[in-house]
């Protein structure tokens, strides 16, 4: 058969960059479609811009302990456009580093909107072009109920580019992008309220984490409402925003942001022509080494519906491209420990079991948990608490899950992901020095299982 690329891969986000420029790396020759901005999601969209605000949002805190080490601070004031115009200068130059990082590993860059044709066969801006296989990195786009009044609604696609900060907010969701946005904008001084239609927002965390995080949010004065959902939105004369709640209530606003979860983003895709099929939840259906229904089509990242996040999208682009073109290294994904962060102020971070998993998977446990003030917090006011927990199996000594909410959760759990996924036992953490002083070196001091 005679083919234009060995690979053709559509989007050109954290999953399929990572496997162009691998298998272009390995010698394969390759082409990657891109129908929006480079980088995808993760850095246009999501977290490298989200993170950049939730550092904004955090300096107000840190201005308040700054006075407590005797920093007088006159008049702080927060410009919303300031920190939109640097933010979006400095993904543009990211979006020029992801140009230069493919147009250097040999991989052709087709920028416009790509269609599948056939098993083999892909179309960009009206040309088609024969590969021997096609990897569809296609990621996902933001979903939101069909309520009377949804054209109203703010997404996380539209709510980097607001052109002034809403001084009112409703969040509506209760996971990872309505947690970190409620963060954002209370740190940055809008007035908000969390609504999330559950009993605790943050489902499939452990629950001391949950309890943890929702104290703190109403500590800083957010308006966090649980079993809460709007019925519809209506805008008012003077363009303010007013949700009708289920149980009647009303609330008023400038901007209602959903962050409802995302589906996969297979607008004018053409699976059917290829003959991809999907799963039982809407996502492109893949067995273990990432094949779709049809065999040289292959899928990974958001659009396959595991897990969203970019270093899993990362791992599974490098898996494919080994798999393709150097199967002697190839391993696949291991999908047990993942670390995740949630960006929330305070932020949480988290690795392995939560308490009710190692529960449910019949592990007999010891929990040890602490919660203290933080000592950079000590001469302020600020009355902020962390909360540390391991969960531990008592009969192997195998520490199976660790959570935390506090400043830098992500940047200390990801270094214990390491030591858990070596199979680290608490008397490792028990043995391990400390170092002082820290927050983190009370995950290696916590002595005293919780009684029950
Ligand atoms: P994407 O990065 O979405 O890339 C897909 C690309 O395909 C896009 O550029 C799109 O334009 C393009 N495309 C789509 N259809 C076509 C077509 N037909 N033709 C050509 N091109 C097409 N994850 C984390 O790990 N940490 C975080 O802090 C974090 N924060 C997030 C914050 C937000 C607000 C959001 C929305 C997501 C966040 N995520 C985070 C998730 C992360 O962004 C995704 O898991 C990751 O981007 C998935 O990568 P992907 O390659 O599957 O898809
Ligand atoms: P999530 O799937 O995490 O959460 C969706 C939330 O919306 C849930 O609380 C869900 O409630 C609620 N919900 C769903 N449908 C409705 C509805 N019709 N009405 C009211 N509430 C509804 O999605 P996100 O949009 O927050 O984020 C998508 C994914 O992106 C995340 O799961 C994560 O993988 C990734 N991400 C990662 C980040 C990170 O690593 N820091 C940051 C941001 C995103 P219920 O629980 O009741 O189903």
């Amino acid at each position: 058969m005679n083919y234009d690329f060995d690979l053709f891969v559509i989007g050109a986000g954290s999953g399929g960059v990572r496997a162009s420029r691998f298998a272009a790396g390995f010698g394969a020759k390759v082409a990657v479609a891109e129908s929006r901005y480079l980088g995808g999601t993760c850095v246009n969209v999501g977290c490298v811009p989200k993170k950049l605000m939730v550092y904004g949002a955090h300096v107000s805190e840190e201005l308040e302990q700054a006075r407590g080490f005797g920093w007088s601070v006159h008049e702080a004031h927060f410009d919303w456009s300031t920190l939109i115009a640097n933010k979006d200068r400095e993904i543009q130059r990211l979006n020029g580093v992801y140009r230069n990082l493919l147009v250097n590993s040999g991989v052709t860059l087709l920028e416009g909107h790509a269609q599948l044709v056939d098993a083999h066969t892909v179309e960009v801006n009206g040309q088609r072009y024969r590969a021997a296989h096609i990897l569809i990195a296609v990621g996902g786009w933001p979903q939101v109920p069909d309520i009377p009044g949804r054209e109203w609604i703010t997404t996380s696609n539209e709510v980097f580019y607001l052109p002034e900060q809403p001084a009112r907010v409703l969040v509506v969701g209760g996971g990872y992008i309505a947690v970190e946005f409620a963060s954002i904008f209370q740190g940055l001084g809008s007035q908000t309220t969390l609504l999330y239609r559950g009993e605790r927002f943050l489902r499939g965390f452990d629950d001391a984490v949950r309890e943890h995080l929702e104290q703190e949010l109403r500590r800083k004065g957010m308006d966090v409402q649980f079993e809460s959902d709007i019925a519809r939105i209506d805008r008012q004369v003077d363009g303010s925003l007013r949700a009708t709640l289920r149980d009647g209530r009303t609330l008023e606003a400038d901007c209602v942001f959903y962050a409802t979860g995302r589906r996969p983003m297979l607008d004018n895709l053409n699976l059917d022509a290829a003959g991809v099929a999907l799963n039982e939840r809407g996502f492109i259906a893949v067995d273990e080494h990432y094949r779709t229904s049809t065999p040289s089509i292959l899928a990974i990242g958001d659009v396959i519906g595991r897990v969203q996040l970019t270093p899993v999208a990362l791992a599974e682009g490098m898996a494919v491209a080994r798999q393709l073109f150097r199967p002697q290294e190839y391993r696949a994904v291991d999908y047990r420990m993942i670390p995740t962060a949630v960006f929330s102020l305070p932020n949480i971070a988290t690795v392995g079991l939560t308490e009710q998993q190692a529960l449910e998977q019949e592990h007999r446990i010891q929990v040890f948990e602490s919660r203290f003030r933080p000592m950079k917090l000590t001469l302020g006011d600020l009355q902020e608490r962390t909360l540390m927990k391991l969960i531990v199996d008592a009969e192997d000594d195998r520490v199976l899950g660790c959570h935390m909410v506090g400043p830098e959760a992500g940047e200390i759990v990801q270094g214990l992901a390491v030591a858990m996924k070596a199979g680290a036992t608490k008397a490792i953490f028990d043995e391990t020095i400390g170092i002082h002083p820290t927050a983190a070196e009370e995950f290696v001091t916590l002595r005293t299982p919780r009684a029950n």
